[in-house]
């Protein structure tokens, strides 16, 4: 399956973080063998354990919903953190990334899809953030944009959804980032809908099931 999915990504150089959240070290270490380094998870904690047992040339990315107060204890390691969702999570990620002399790599998430329930930031928060300039946020790096589609079949939906997150990027980036070359990640797509998230201009898809079949 991950070669299937490498070839579908290969033709735009879309980044495929491998889901394995719930899933124990010896699935990981199966990909791991077949060249896959960049691993994604949701828990804190499971993450904080995946990584002290694991090769230390895994890149992990933090894709579920981060409390502040959680931040330390995965600050001194991880990569890059999508589900950035309000000012105040960015100023923590910033502040123990500094503590531990590292630059942790950050994605805005946006709301776009129509159940209340998935977080994320609004554009009109991302821009009063963004306009007071970003000279106190040394530490992080802000990469792109994070979205999830609603859950559902509907492909027109979920097509108009992965539009949205396109058009918030390109607003964004034109604004605030036009001359730096760092701000040039979309992070969308799962294993239902990462070929229509291609189509829509991702360029990082986030796939669990599909590599490592169902979670309980
Ligand atoms: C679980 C999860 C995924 C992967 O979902 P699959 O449908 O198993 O591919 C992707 N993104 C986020 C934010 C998730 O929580």
């Amino acid at each position: 399956m991950l070669q299937q999915i490498l070839e579908d990504l290969r033709p735009n150089a879309v980044k495929l973080v491998a889901v394995s959240k719930m899933k124990p070290n010896s699935a990981i270490l199966e990909l791991y063998g077949q060249g896959q380094r960049i691993f994604g998870e949701n828990y804190v904690q499971e993450l904080k354990e995946k990584y002290e047992e694991l090769p230390k040339d895994i890149e992990w990315h933090m894709i579920g919903h981060l409390q502040s107060n959680k931040v330390k204890y995965i600050a001194p390691f991880v990569h890059t953190i999508h589900s950035v969702d309000s000012p105040r999570l960015l100023k923590e990620i910033n502040k123990r990334a500094k503590q531990h002399d590292r630059t942790i790599n950050c994605l805005l998430q946006f709301h776009i899809a129509e159940e209340s329930s998935k977080t994320g930031f609004s554009l009109e928060k991302v821009e009063e953030l963004l306009e007071q300039g970003l000279e106190d946020f040394q530490n992080v790096h802000i990469r792109g944009v994070m979205g999830m589609a609603t859950f559902t079949s509907d492909k027109v939906k979920v097509k108009k959804e992965f539009q949205r997150l396109k058009a918030i990027f390109d607003q964004v980036k034109s604004k605030y980032f036009t001359d730096n070359e760092d701000f040039n990640d979309i992070s969308m797509g799962m294993s239902g809908d990462y070929k229509l998230a291609i189509q829509e201009g991702s360029t990082m898809v986030r796939i669990g099931s599909l590599l490592f079949g169902a979670r309980k």
